[in-house]
């Protein structure tokens, strides 16, 4: 198929997440496989606006498949809702002489990049990338993999002193409004139980679950609880009013679970995202989603997304506990 843009420009915007730097690689490096020019748009939708734009090489890109965070930066930019200011953005690529954009980013990027094709019929594909995995229209998000698995070591660590102690952990995880994180943490790191905002948590049952396993001889106990559904000191709280006899601790790993080396399967999506999104772009196809269903890159229209609800697996969650007991 031949070229239909000569030059593109690539952005990372809202949360960072790990595998940001190995998506923006692999757009610049497509972008160079075909002769097109391609520019870094730094710190998101606020670089736009303020011309924070440098023309990038293979080179650019080197040494940094393997480093969190996204060396573009990125910055939240609420003024980005106005319409004169995605007007001055437009502006600035224009005299670069940018033809579309791949932007690497979440579902708040993805209402940013809905609004420009909208208002000025901009080109632009979206990877998705979000810790969280709480965009719609994909099964996974680049960095969701690595967060879970940095989680999954702190827990690990953490249970090896709650056993020793014979202690109950509440563990609050990130995810913002979801339970995605929280499901799959719950599951590799067989905790006992797991509150989400999807599903409706009782605290007298969680009690009751934790008193029973006590009875049968258990002497440790993980709780994880996703920020979205309440906080762990609170949980703390409310579960030592029901079992005063308990040590409990709470644990907010907050942070962490952003940073840190993309994982193998980060990697491999930002790898193969980042590529079709630019390749699409450059061949004209543009206003998609490039995400994936059932381990296969597949672009979806960014219009489409909106309507679609991604839900939590509650077969994943009835197993979980199945085997926590
Ligand atoms: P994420 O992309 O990780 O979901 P945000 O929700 O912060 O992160 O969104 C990233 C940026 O996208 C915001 O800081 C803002 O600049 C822009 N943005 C978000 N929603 C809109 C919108 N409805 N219209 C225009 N720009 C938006």
């Amino acid at each position: 198929m031949a070229k239909k843009l000569n030059i593109i420009g690539v952005m990372t915007a809202g949360g960072d997440a790990p595998g940001m730097n190995p998506a923006i690689r692999a757009v610049v490096r497509t972008a160079v496989f075909h002769g097109v020019k391609v520019f870094g748009v730094e710190k998101g939708w606020y670089g736009a606006i303020n011309d924070h734009i440098h023309e990038l090489t293979a080179h650019s890109v080197s040494g940094i498949i393997n480093r969190g965070g996204t060396f573009l930066h990125t910055k939240r930019c609420p003024e980005f809702k106005e319409k004169n200011n995605r007007h001055k953005a437009v502006i600035n690529f224009r005299k670069y002489g940018i033809e579309g954009l791949v932007v690497i980013g979440g579902d708040g990027s993805m209402r940013a990049s809905v609004a420009l094709i909208n208002d000025f019929k901009l080109p632009i594909n979206v990877v998705p990338a979000s810790i969280d995995n709480d965009i719609p229209g994909t099964d996974f998000t680049i960095g969701f993999d690595t967060a879970v698995n940095t989680a999954m070591e702190a827990i690990d660590k953490i249970r090896d002193t709650a056993d020793s102690h014979e202690r109950l952990f509440v563990i609050e995880v990130m995810g913002r409004h979801n339970g995605f994180i929280a499901a799959d943490v719950a599951l590799v790191c067989g905790a006992e139980i797991v509150i989400i905002p999807e599903v409706k948590h009782n605290i007298e049952a969680i009690a009751a679950k934790i008193n029973k396993g006590r009875q049968r001889g258990k002497e440790s106990f993980i709780v994880v609880v996703a920020e979205g559904a309440e906080s762990g000191s609170s949980v703390r709280d409310k579960l030592a009013k029901r079992l005063p006899d308990m040590d409990i601790r709470v644990s907010v790993l907050g942070h962490i679970q952003r940073g840190g080396s993309p994982s193998a399967f980060s990697r491999e999506l930002a790898g193969k995202l980042g590529a079709t999104a630019a390749e699409l772009l450059i061949h004209g196809k543009s206003g998609l989603l490039v995400g994936t269903k059932s381990d296969r890159v597949n672009p979806v229209p960014l219009n489409k997304v909106g309507k679609l609800i991604k839900k939590i697996e509650l077969e994943q969650l009835r197993i979980a506990e199945m085997l926590s007991v």
